[in-house]
């Protein structure tokens, strides 16, 4: 859509992507599309090479499967960042893979996973680090003591994604996925 690539994958098929990743210790990083961010990629290039060089790009926002549907594309859903966060914590649950959570402010990433705790009782929780921390060796670090398989980046948009793409290759993690105001959506 206007040069910006979307996953055309209902999400049984993608979270089977997922877990594939995880096995293998392939990694790859979810971005949500909606309309503001195919705009933001109009003016600005590198925004859109980082999002198409992204393993899954979702289609957040309504507005992208009209336009599939008038391009004549295939997708008829729309698969939300908070629900794919949902989706992956499930298959977290299930699956006994470890989670980390950066960003958000302290209260809210800690009441975020409380309240995930309390949906997921399984949930294993590698740890978290507030997004107010905005030293990058120290989050590194953090994350490869612990050794998440999935890691979930609440920072907003594009400040998120730009982070993902500075330090996914010295981050030991299989998924990461930009979930913007994600965690004030779970702490309630
Ligand atoms: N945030 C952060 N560090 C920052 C700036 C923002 O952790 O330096 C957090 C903020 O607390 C909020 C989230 O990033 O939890 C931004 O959510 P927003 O709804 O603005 O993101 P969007 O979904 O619109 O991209």
């Amino acid at each position: 859509i206007l040069g910006v690539k979307v996953t055309a994958l209902p999400i049984d098929t993608l979270l089977e992507d997922i877990e594939r990743r995880i096995h293998s210790r392939d990694k790859g990083r979810i971005v949500a599309i909606n309309p503001e961010k195919i705009m933001m990629a109009q003016k600005d290039g590198n925004l859109a090479s980082l999002l198409n060089q992204s393993a899954y790009q979702i289609p957040d926002g309504v507005g992208v499967s009209i336009a599939s549907k008038l391009l004549k594309g295939s997708i008829r859903w729309r698969i939300t960042g908070v629900g794919m966060m949902e989706n992956l914590l499930q298959l977290a649950n299930e699956k006994n893979h470890k989670v980390f959570f950066y960003g958000a402010k302290e209260e809210t990433v800690v009441k975020a996973i409380d309240k995930i705790q309390q949906s997921y009782p399984n949930l294993q929780v590698a740890g978290y680090i507030n997004g107010y921390e905005k030293d990058e060796e120290v989050i590194v670090d953090r994350i490869n003591e612990v050794k998440p398989d999935i890691v979930f980046v609440a920072l907003g948009s594009p400040r998120q994604e730009l982070f993902i793409d500075r330090n996914m290759s010295r981050m030991s993690a299989a998924i990461f996925q930009g979930v913007g105001g994600s965690f004030d959506v779970f702490s309630g």
